[in-house]
């Protein structure tokens, strides 16, 4: 087993960093809350006092950090710099795709290796060992890179060059989040039709309008498996990550040219969202602007 790093340990790093202690990596944790160390501890991690002192000596230095700003400057400010020849260097935070090509250029000048890969899953997937890795980087250092990710989850699976994680993982949250709006108008407007809802959950999930929105994460209470809107839209994807990964979305469609229309309503609607009520609820929750 390894010496292994684990740098931001909140909702989705602390699960993570206790699934690699769990696995028998020896693991040095460290982030700026000393609640998510004490907890990290607790998890079987050995609580570092700053970053320099978690990478001392890792093969692997794994990052879950909030944005692209806050992983370059943990990149060129410390792990650059201090990270063991030979270590490989691994972002899971979902950032954009120009922070992730380069963060990974200026780690291969120094003769490091680097991959990004984002997770899909949330906080109950970094918890249970279940997410899905996309990862972008060179082959060398996908295959570095694969058997710390296994421990941390279902599937891991090489998107491409470095920065195609983040490439993948913001086009699948862009049809995540029109799909979830065309889900939740299509039941206000079934309602308004006179629809039962459950009538129409039962009708449209095995019919062409089934989507992983409607079939496994229902924004209707009581409707379909249990999800968020059971419990008034508490956990599960909160409405301003969704926001922001559809932001980093237009972000990345405006710097290739790419057309993005839906996209864009979609990223509208939850700004918007955001701004009232959707603060501190799920994403699904945006269908109470709808009905
Ligand atoms: P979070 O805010 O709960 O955790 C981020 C942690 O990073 C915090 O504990 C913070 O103290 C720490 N941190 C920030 N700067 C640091 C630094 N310089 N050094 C050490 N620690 C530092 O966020 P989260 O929900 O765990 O999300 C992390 C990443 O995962 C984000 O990029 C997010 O978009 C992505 N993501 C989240 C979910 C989700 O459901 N929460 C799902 C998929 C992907």
């Amino acid at each position: 087993m390894a010496r292994v790093a684990f740098i931001g340990l909140g909702n989705m790093g602390g699960g993570m960093a206790a699934n690699l202690a769990k696995a028998g990596h020896d693991v040095r944790a460290f982030d700026l809350s000393a609640e998510a160390l004490e907890r990290a501890k607790k998890a079987g991690c050995l609580p570092a006092t700053d970053a320099a002192e978690a990478i001392a000596g890792a093969e692997a230095i794994i990052t879950m950090l909030p944005a692209g700003r806050h992983v370059e400057a943990l990149y060129t400010e410390t792990l650059l710099d201090r990270a063991e020849a030979g270590a490989i260097l691994i972002d899971c935070s979902t950032i954009d795709v120009a922070t992730a090509r380069r963060v990974a250029e200026a780690a291969t000048q120094r003769g490091l290796l680097a991959v990004d890969a984002p997770v899909s899953g949330g906080i109950a997937a970094a918890t249970a060992g279940t997410l899905t890795f996309m990862v972008g980087g060179s082959v060398a250092a996908f295959e570095r890179a694969e058997p710390y990710l296994s421990d941390m989850g279902k599937a891991v699976i090489h998107a491409g060059t470095s920065g195609a994680g983040q490439a993948a993982k913001i086009c699948n949250n862009m049809i995540l989040g029109a799909t979830m709006v065309a889900t939740c108008e299509a039941f206000a407007l079934a309602e308004k039709l006179g629809l039962d809802q459950q009538r129409f959950f039962d009708i449209a999930s095995v019919s062409s309008g089934q989507s992983w929105s409607m079939t496994s994460y229902c924004p209707v209470p009581g409707v379909g498996p249990e999800t968020p809107a059971d419990r008034d839209y508490q956990g599960g994807f909160a409405a301003p990550l969704m926001l922001k990964d559809l932001k980093l979305a237009m972000e990345a469609a405006a710097s290739v040219g790419a057309q993005v229309p839906m996209g864009e309503r979609a990223e509208q609607l939850y700004a918007a969202f955001v701004e009232g009520e959707g603060a501190a609820l799920d994403f699904s929750a945006i269908i109470k602007t709808l009905r």
